[in-house]
């Protein structure tokens, strides 16, 4: 190749790059990456995050937490949240269920309180976990790129779901938990732009009996 074909072909390089980088769009989830040094930094970033995206709006309190044996869980007398131990170092399913604690801090705020004889507890978790989606979507910088999205949808299906669907504390099937987790990540990663066909259902849905 001599020099004038070689410069040619890089020039041709450039003007292609130029129409390509002006079709490029922005993914639909953030891909900047905040490093967490330890799960106990990941929950207080998805905790604080929570509360500028989400909680401020609403007027929530602060929430205090910590690490417990038992199941993960919100106390809404105490404001208090306990994540079980066993999620450390487990990021998708640790920042998933810290967003849907969260949530139920969220819904506390609105509604006053969370009461299981006024409230069905099936939306009640149901439109948490839309929230989860939503908190998770909108904290600028997190780390969430669309596999680790298809990735957390396939936990939450697999691993989230029960079908004791009389119990009183059906959370609701994987599937059902799976569309709803993807509707507030739809919601919140386009800014309010896209409410896919279980938002209504799962997110906005009324949650008395
Ligand atoms: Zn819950």
């Amino acid at each position: 190749m001599n020099l004038l074909n070689f410069k040619n072909n890089i020039y041709k390089k450039i003007l292609c790059l130029i129409p390509l980088s002006l079709l490029y769009f922005p993914p639909s989830y953030a891909e900047l990456k905040i490093e967490f040094e330890d799960s106990d930094s990941m929950v207080k970033t998805i905790f604080n995050e929570a509360y500028n995206t989400m909680g401020k709006r609403v007027g929530a309190k602060k929430v205090n937490w910590s690490w417990c044996e038992g199941p993960s869980s919100y106390d809404p007398l105490r404001h208090f949240i306990c994540i079980n131990n066993n999620l450390k170092n487990q990021d998708l399913a640790l920042a998933f269920t810290t967003a849907h604690e969260y949530a139920h801090h969220i819904q506390k705020t609105i509604y006053g309180y969370l009461d299981r004889e006024k409230m069905n507890i099936l939306k009640i978790e149901l439109q948490a976990d839309c929230f989860a989606g939503v908190i998770l979507a909108s904290i600028p910088n997190f780390y969430i790129t669309p596999d680790d999205a298809n990735k957390l949808l396939e936990i939450v299906y697999e691993n989230y779901g029960d079908d004791d669907y009389d119990g009183w504390d059906h959370h609701g099937s994987g599937h059902n938990r799976h569309l709803s987790l993807r509707s507030g990540l739809t919601f919140g990663s386009s800014k309010g732009a896209r409410k896919d066909n279980y938002y209504k259902v799962f997110c906005a849905g009324d949650l008395f009996k």
